[in-house]
């Protein structure tokens, strides 16, 4: 048996407003990864077998190990579809935000989201809602994934008849990539019985695992040593990690979108390791990823350090300054947390 976790009334508020709507906007945060689209494409389909028109938005281009989700490239780009995405916007009654609680989440696409007079219904695992931005708020950071927390709440209104092929392998890959491939954030025995009730509808698990994690180009993986052999920082004292990867470093290896992705957790395989830095410099701001394990809160360092947040173990943030003085930041507060460690 699947616990119910949504609280009833929430549910029911929530069905109404979907049987409602007409002309859905479904968005999902900068740099979507696994569980933005699997979360937003999962809903997607759901409404496609609805027969509602339902549009989906990312403020930024998705990497290519997840492009191959069914819908994906029905979606749209806001840095590249702007205008057709605002007046999509302008049409729509509702809005449905998943896996991130702040607009900022949204980049450039927040400014046409808040101004949007459509009901708003936000579906997230990340702490802190912002109340302000929807009329109803899901938000369960207990659970792992947003996707898992859109197969609750579709489980929850109508049992299993609208969750298709197409949406339970979106809704699959957003699962397994929030949790690594289960092997963090991954021990609630209701996960296994949802992948199981997945699988009934004919999901290939290990197919979608090597079309996620083994499909890597070789400048991916010699970019990948390069960074463990000749960039990877230990600070024993710390327990902790930090690879800092430049603009110049990327174009040496011809970087693609997404190339980095999953680097910040391979220094916690060293056994003394407990928190691990990465920095990724881009064209107008310093991406950091930062990761735990145990009770070390990487989201309160990201979020007094890099004016960032997320959860205990898989944080992020940014910076505005050069990569040097990132470093220097990190390095000036890193003493700071040894409390944690
Ligand atoms: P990643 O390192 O994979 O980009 O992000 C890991 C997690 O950290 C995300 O799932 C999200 O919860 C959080 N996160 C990443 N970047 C930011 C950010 O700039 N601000 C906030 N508040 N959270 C972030
Ligand atoms: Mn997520």
């Amino acid at each position: 048996m699947i616990h119910n976790i949504i609280d009833e009334k929430l549910i029911f508020e929530t069905k109404k407003l979907f049987a409602k709507a007409q002309n859905i906007v479904i968005v999902a945060h900068v740099g979507p990864d696994g569980d933005a689209l699997g979360s937003s494409l999962g809903l997607w389909h759901y409404f496609n077998q609805k027969q509602k028109k339902t549009t989906v938005i990312y403020p930024s281009q998705y990497p290519n190990f997840i492009g191959w989700i069914s819908g994906a490239d029905h979606s749209l780009i806001y840095t590249s579809e702007k205008e057709k995405a605002d007046k999509i916007i302008e049409q729509c009654d509702l809005i449905i935000a998943v896996d991130f609680n702040t607009p900022s989440r949204l980049d450039r696409l927040s400014e046409a989201i808040v101004a949007s007079k459509a009901q708003k219904i936000m579906i997230d695992h990340h702490l802190y809602p912002d109340k302000d931005f929807a009329n109803i708020i899901i938000s369960h950071p207990e659970i792992a994934s947003t996707s898992e927390l859109i197969f609750r709440l579709l489980y929850r209104m109508e049992g299993l008849s609208m969750i298709n092929k197409a949406c339970a392998e979106a809704l699959y890959t957003g699962m397994m990539t929030d949790t690594g491939g289960f092997t963090y954030n991954s021990n609630s025995q209701d996960t296994y019985i949802i992948i199981s009730e997945l699988l009934k509808k004919g999901i290939d698990k290990d197919a979608i695992y090597r079309k996620v994690f083994n499909t890597f180009s070789e400048n991916r993986i010699r970019l990948q040593g390069y960074c463990i052999y000749e960039k990877m920082k230990i600070y024993p004292k710390y327990k902790t990690s930090l690879i800092t990867l430049s603009q110049k470093e990327k174009e040496q290896f011809n970087y693609q979108n997404g190339d980095a992705e999953g680097f910040v957790n391979i220094p916690l395989s060293i056994k003394e390791v407990v928190f691990s830095v990465f920095m990724r410099e881009d064209n107008d701001k310093i991406k950091i990823s930062l990761r735990s394990q145990g009770t070390f809160p990487c989201n309160l360092f990201a979020e007094q350090v890099f004016n960032g947040g997320g959860h205990r173990n898989a944080s992020g943030g940014e910076s505005y300054s050069t990569l040097e003085e990132a470093v220097q930041k990190f390095e000036k507060e890193l003493p700071l947390f040894d409390k944690f460690l």
